[in-house]
């Protein structure tokens, strides 16, 4: 069975479904069905490929969240300066 990539064209997300011929596959995000197919991969480059930017994807989130945390620090102090 191949493994598609969609794209949601009504929540704009990705993802990759495993569909049987003519299978139509619905959006795990919002259940649409108006889906784009975007390419065919093979199975073993797709799992090298997903778990790559898988550990990227977490990179950034954690960045992204320390980026958070520090500004929510930040925040904090300066409120709290102004505040006394
Ligand atoms: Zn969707």
């Amino acid at each position: 069975m191949p493994i598609y990539l969609y794209k949601c064209k009504n929540c704009e997300s990705e993802f990759e479904k495993l569909v049987r011929l003519n299978d139509t596959p619905d959006c795990p995000a919002c259940e649409s069905r108006d889906l784009e197919r975007q390419f065919t991969a093979p199975a073993i480059s797709t799992k090298k490929t997903r778990d790559r930017s898988f550990s990227k994807a977490r990179a950034v989130a954690m960045n992204t969240k320390k980026e958070k945390d520090h500004a929510q620090a930040e925040y904090e102090r300066n409120y709290i300066k102004d505040h006394s």
